[in-house]
């Protein structure tokens, strides 16, 4: 093994750069991963174009970014070498929300909120880069004849596992998705796994609905061009009409769009839950109508990463229940990894999701 890798180095908003580096070594808990492909995932743009801080003490870079990747073992530390969990030469994804598994958070099955977590690509170097270090609790084999492509899907697709979850659709329901990115057309891909009758999808832009059609949506409308086919200027009407006056039984926010919030309250019916599923930026604030909210008792419900969701997530994947065809725009090499980020950024020809392949 060479022992040098190279590495691409986020400093500060636009600035991202090949370097060579020493390949990290493991510590006793760790495994090192050659990392074979990335995704880049929204919460990657929003700190390389300023909109949230990293999470490391001082929320800036240097920082290796990436999160959404999978690889190969290549190296063990002791203790993980001992447990005999794992192979050289094993496939793997890495749950990046590394916690410490001893606090009373960890202790009571809340793993997502614990004060002592790392997570590689946000806290500590991440998936860019030709090697990626991981604590073994974090690293979960892969079945055989999984693809790459779908395997950097795992990690988005655990944090739409622990939504669903939240989400709470029970059969039949009516669920009303609200923002066709990565994140909204795999919502609507496994909504339907979880026993949803109906799943509407709400965006402003016809490419987005139409991958979302691919994706297994009944419905989709587009709020916001008057051109579309699938325009309305009545979302709440529409819903009603395909709902026979019920309205949505769920509803999910995959953007942070104050509108969509306030949308996803109008279309939804009585005892409803509306899951704030996006990432906001820093300063939002959400506004609720209280008088329609109390007397149709709606719940508001937050989810956030993907505690205690990895195992069913490997599942739909394994089962090819995650469709990566309608979602992956393409790959770049680690070379290209700034030119991945600003086509997703500015969805130059409509693209999706890029993964990059190190
Ligand atoms: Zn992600
Ligand atoms: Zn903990």
């Amino acid at each position: 093994m060479t022992e040098r890798m190279r590495a691409q180095v986020f400093y500060e908003p636009q600035v991202m750069q090949l370097e060579e580096r020493p390949i990290p070594r493991p510590s006793e808990i760790d495994v090192l991963i050659r990392v074979r492909r990335c995704g880049i995932c929204g919460s990657d743009l929003s700190y390389y174009y300023g909109v949230n801080p990293l999470g490391t003490p001082t929320g800036k870079g240097p920082l290796v970014l990436g999160h959404e990747f999978t690889g190969e073992i290549v190296e063990m530390g002791s203790a993980v070498r001992g447990l005999r969990l794992f192979q050289v030469g094993d496939r793997v994804v890495v749950n990046p929300v590394q916690n410490c598994n001893a606090c009373s958070y960890c202790a009571g099955g809340a793993p997502h909120m614990c004060p002592h977590a790392t997570v590689p690509g946000v806290s500590v170097d991440g998936g860019f880069a030709e090697y990626c270090l991981s604590r073994y609790t974090h690293v979960f084999a892969l079945p055989d004849g999984l693809a790459d492509t779908a395997a950097a899907f795992i990690e988005p697709v655990a944090c739409v596992v622990h939504g669903l979850e939240k989400l709470d659709i029970k059969p039949g329901h009516s669920v009303v998705v609200f923002g066709p990115g990565p994140m909204g057309l795999l919502i609507v891909q496994l909504a339907k796994a979880v026993g949803a009758g109906r799943v509407i999808l709400v965006g402003t832009r016809d490419d987005r609905l139409e991958a979302g059609r691919r994706c297994g949506a009944d419905a989709v409308f587009n709020v916001r061009e008057a051109a579309s086919p699938a325009y309305t200027p009545d979302l709440k009407g529409a819903i009603a009409g395909l709902t026979r006056g019920a309205l949505g039984d769920r509803a999910i926010l995959a953007t942070s769009s104050p509108e969509a919030f306030t949308q996803a309250l109008e279309v939804t019916g009585k005892l409803a839950i509306v899951v704030y599923f996006a990432l906001p930026a820093r300063g939002d604030v959400l506004q609720i109508p209280a008088l329609p909210s109390k007397v149709m008792e709606k719940e508001i419900r937050f989810s956030r990463v993907s505690p205690l969701a990895w195992p069913t997530a490997i599942r739909l994947a394994a089962q090819g229940q995650v469709k990566v065809e309608p979602l992956l725009s393409g790959s770049m090499p680690l070379t290209e990894t700034p030119e991945g980020f600003r086509r997703m950024q500015e969805r130059i020809h409509g693209t999706i999701k890029i993964q990059v392949t190190p």
